[in-house]
């Protein structure tokens, strides 16, 4: 087997920085150390960098038809986990939708084969349960998939019309994931709050893309999270809420955390980096920007920062579901309208981004250390969704390092990066910090910024633990 011995780095893990070599023998680290042997091993020279954990983003949408069927994001499993490579993420978790013909457990087998021959970051899926794929025989078919095929995580829709499920849905569904010790996820944003004021903005003719925002008011989604928390408790059940973005949302989870209740959450770097009232989102861009829940107005900013400091934000994601401004000859309908925001498909790009921009708006302005950083990207992630041989640099994990160098400066520029996406919404951002090289199971992957080999279809699946069944505890 292949052995490498990266020299004269600092080891960063949650919790500490500490200066230490690292073996990789074949996919696995083998020690960690001063003065480690390098027998046989090909020495790489980090001197000056640090060394993390593989970046986990537990929220991407690759190759992901919307619910509608009429369009396709831009990125498929290959381009999509090509850029969070050459990003430093090298572990994602997507997500599988049932259509209305097929029940869960085929999708998911489906949508697995179909990841494992293109993808290039190693992947898990979350199953969705979905208005058309909820009913007992489907949640029945979720705890098989959690206990046979490790997907460990369920994502449950609170909003859009069509995909959203009532509190019955949620009680059953909690209750089901508690007897196995799986998670679920609810996308929270009370979505007849959000049809209402969606149905008074196209009543009063506001339908230029700066008004999406108003469509999803904070209060949406604190009423969901609030609701959530309470059926999860009753059911016996965890519960992760993906994508916060509102400080209301924040209050509410604060609230919660104070009261005991066992709650995570995650938010994604457009709810800090981007703003709806930045003056240069407009027009086209501003159809970019159309994601949700929405990137808000910059005020919103510092509470998804107080949430993250006060620990009731746990894992960064992205939600990278990326479309493109202009109309690619390859695609079903992009982001092609650019005055009605009801018919612009919703996502945004940032699964390349996710590491840099965190690093530059939390570590470098001084909003949390380097170790923190470290916790929300990857190690918080693969904790809470059961990622055991990821998420740490310790002898017996899988060997995914990205050699970080923090003296490295860079401009973010979309012509620059990987996705198939043609805008970034942090587009000049400058930031010091990037990844000089990734490696993801001991294979270097991806060197300043680009990536190394031919890496379609060498991703691999990920079978993820439970956590310990309510009953058990
Ligand atoms: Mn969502
Ligand atoms: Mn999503």
């Amino acid at each position: 087997m292949t052995r490498t011995l990266l020299r004269g780095g600092t080891l960063v893990s949650s919790v500490e920085e500490t200066r230490a070599d690292l073996l990789i023998d074949g996919e696995r680290i083998v020690a960690v150390g001063l003065e480690l042997d390098a027998g046989d091993a090909t020495v790489v020279d980090v001197t000056g960098c640090a060394l993390l954990p593989g970046g986990i983003d537990t929220h991407t949408h690759f190759e992901h038809m919307v619910a509608s069927g009429a369009t396709r994001t831009a990125d498929d499993f290959t381009s999509g986990s090509i850029a969070a490579l050459c990003g430093g993420t090298t572990t994602v978790v997507d997500f599988v939708r049932a259509p209305a013909d097929t029940g869960i457990r085929d999708a998911f087998l489906r949508r697995r084969d179909r990841a494992a021959e293109s993808i290039a970051t190693d992947f898990g899926l979350h199953p969705m349960a979905t208005a058309a794929v909820s009913d007992a025989a489907s949640i029945a078919e979720l705890q098989r998939l959690a206990t046979e095929e490790g997907a460990t995580s369920w994502k449950f829709f609170m909003a859009y019309p069509g995909s959203m499920v009532g509190d019955d849905v949620l009680l059953a569904g909690f209750r089901a994931a508690a007897e196995v010790g799986a998670l679920p996820m609810v996308h929270a944003e009370n979505g007849h709050m959000v049809a209402d004021a969606i149905a008074r903005l196209v009543a009063d003719g506001r339908v230029d893309p700066t008004q999406h925002v108003h469509g999803h008011p904070g209060a949406a989604e604190a009423e969901a999270i609030q609701r959530a928390a309470a059926l999860a408790k009753h059911a016996g059940s965890e519960l992760f809420v993906v994508h916060v973005s509102a400080a209301e949302a924040v209050d509410a989870l604060v609230r919660l955390r104070d009261e005991g209740q066992r709650i995570g959450a995650e938010t994604c770097p457009q709810y800090v980096g981007a703003a709806a009232d930045a003056a240069h989102v407009t027009g086209a861009l501003a159809a970019g920007f159309v994601c949700s829940p929405p990137i808000r107005e910059a005020a919103n900013q510092e509470a998804i920062w107080r949430g993250i400091e006060q620990r009731v934000l746990h894992t960064i994601g992205t939600d990278h579901a990326a479309f493109t401004l202009a109309q690619p000859e390859d695609l079903p309908p992009q982001k092609v309208v650019h005055d009605d925001f009801t018919r612009v498909p919703n996502g945004v790009p940032g699964v390349e981004e996710r590491l840099m921009v965190m690093h530059e708006l939390g570590v470098r302005r001084g909003r949390f250390p380097l170790t923190r950083f470290v916790d929300l990207v990857a190690a918080e992630p693969a904790r809470r969704f059961g990622l055991e041989r990821k998420g740490s640099l310790a002898p017996g994990k899988d060997a995914d390092v990205v050699v970080w160098d923090p003296a490295a400066t860079r401009t973010l520029r979309a012509s620059e990066l990987h996705s198939r996406s043609d805008y970034c919404v942090y587009e000049g951002l400058e930031v010091h910090g990037t990844p000089r090289s990734v490696w993801r199971r001991g294979t270097l992957v991806a060197e300043h910024g680009e990536p190394v080999g031919e890496l379609a279809g060498t991703g691999a699946y990920q079978y993820r633990s439970t956590t310990t069944p309510t009953e058990a505890r």
